[in-house]
């Protein structure tokens, strides 16, 4: 949107609405300030609540913009790899090469030696993947991964423990729990979802403790969190089963819930306990895999479970591992076994595209029943 008066005046200043495009699951309102052609500034959502309000990074964009690093030009290199020897080319020069190269592909080895791997960078949030897989249609097609490697756990496990990829809730919905677990999600770098920065801030203020669960001292755990517990990376699914372990022997499980609402609680409570396989996924069993004492396991078992409504958000990195669907699971079940599901307040971790939740429960001010009842 352009100020109609400034644009009668090109040496006034124009506020230009746009978005930031990092690809961090945010989708953030710039008002970037232009004047003959510069941006002398950028400002962020201030309107009305709930605003969209862009992260210190998002609002650094002038820098990125006009940065001596960023590339304006395509450059070819001409030394030897990694020497850093660059020389500039046309745009007209580099989309031949770039042609000429694929066609020469496709002519040796046929259409499927092409692999396109999409989403790096910013190709998601500036194009997504379709007009380059539009691109390679054209010449006869390409070979795809089978799945994602950033998000296929979360989604994987959500549709298996869930049908469906829409989890969680409003990040507003934060304010009614009364206990948060960042597990393995550092929403100070990836928010994912525009407003999850100001809702845990919010959260913080109002006092509801927040815990961080990850191996890294992250900006989040610093900044949100009450308690950090660092984990050995690639061992969540053990601590959290052990999780599961103390609450059910400790008899604090939601059987309400778990007898109106799920499925096969039984299997896994075998499994769980030992008789299935022989080995109970006791907290003494997790510390030796995930270097978390028992203790604490314990602890943060007994907390979730009797803290409700609670929200444990487990965020999409400790499930890019072999076999990390089963960390995405393992959370996705502690939230069902506890209750806490389609409760305001709770959270149904998963994928976290909370984008159909949210319009069902809960905005600023408004406070909604969820999809089911409390028991
Ligand atoms: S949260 Fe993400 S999308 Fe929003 S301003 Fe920051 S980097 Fe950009």
């Amino acid at each position: 949107m352009i100020n109609n008066k400034a644009e009668m005046d090109e040496d006034s200043e124009k506020i230009i609405n746009t978005g930031c495009c990092h690809d961090c699951g945010g989708r953030c309102v710039l008002k970037a300030h232009v004047k003959n052609g510069k941006i002398t500034r950028i400002e962020t959502d201030n309107e009305k609540e709930p605003q969209l309000r862009a992260c210190s990074r998002g609002r650094a964009y002038r820098q990125r913009v006009y940065s001596e690093e960023r590339l304006k030009y395509p450059l070819r290199r001409v030394g030897e790899r990694g020497e850093g020897k660059f020389e500039r080319i046309s745009w007209e020069d580099a989309l031949n090469h770039v042609a000429s190269k694929i066609l020469g592909i496709k002519k040796k080895y046929g259409n499927s030696a092409i692999l396109f791997v999409p989403g790096g960078g910013n190709q998601g949030m500036l194009h997504g993947v379709t007009p380059v897989g539009l691109m390679l249609n054209q010449i006869g097609g390409y070979t795809r991964m089978w799945g994602i490697p950033s998000y296929e756990g979360a989604l994987f496990a959500s549709m298996a423990t869930y049908g469906t990829m829409m989890t969680g809730s409003a990040r507003d919905d934060l304010l009614n729990s009364n206990l948060i677990i960042m597990w393995g999600w550092n929403p100070a770098n990836t928010v994912w979802d525009p407003g999850t920065s100001l809702w845990l801030a919010r959260a913080r203020e109002k006092g509801i403790k927040i815990i961080a669960v990850d191996p890294i001292f992250t900006d989040s755990a610093a900044v949100l969190a009450n308690d950090w517990i660092p984990i050995r990376p690639g061992t969540d699914t053990a601590m959290l089963i052990a999780m599961a372990y103390v609450i059910i022997t400790e008899n604090l499980q939601d059987q309400r819930f778990i007898e109106k609402y799920t499925v096969g609680y039984d299997a896994y409570k075998d499994y769980v306990l030992g008789s299935e396989d022989g080995q109970p996924k006791t907290p003494r069993w997790a510390e030796e895999i995930t270097t978390v004492s028992e203790q604490t396991i314990i602890d943060l078992a007994r907390e979730y479970a009797t803290s409700k409504p609670a929200a444990l958000i487990a965020g999409w990195g400790p499930a890019r591992a072999a076999f990390g669907e089963q960390y995405s699971r393992a959370a996705n079940v502690l939230c069902a076994i506890t209750g806490n599901i389609g409760i305001n307040g709770g959270y149904a971790s998963g994928f976290m595209r909370a984008y159909s939740s949210r319009e069902s429960i809960g905005s600023t001010g408004k406070k909604k029943e969820g999809p089911i009842k409390q028991l």
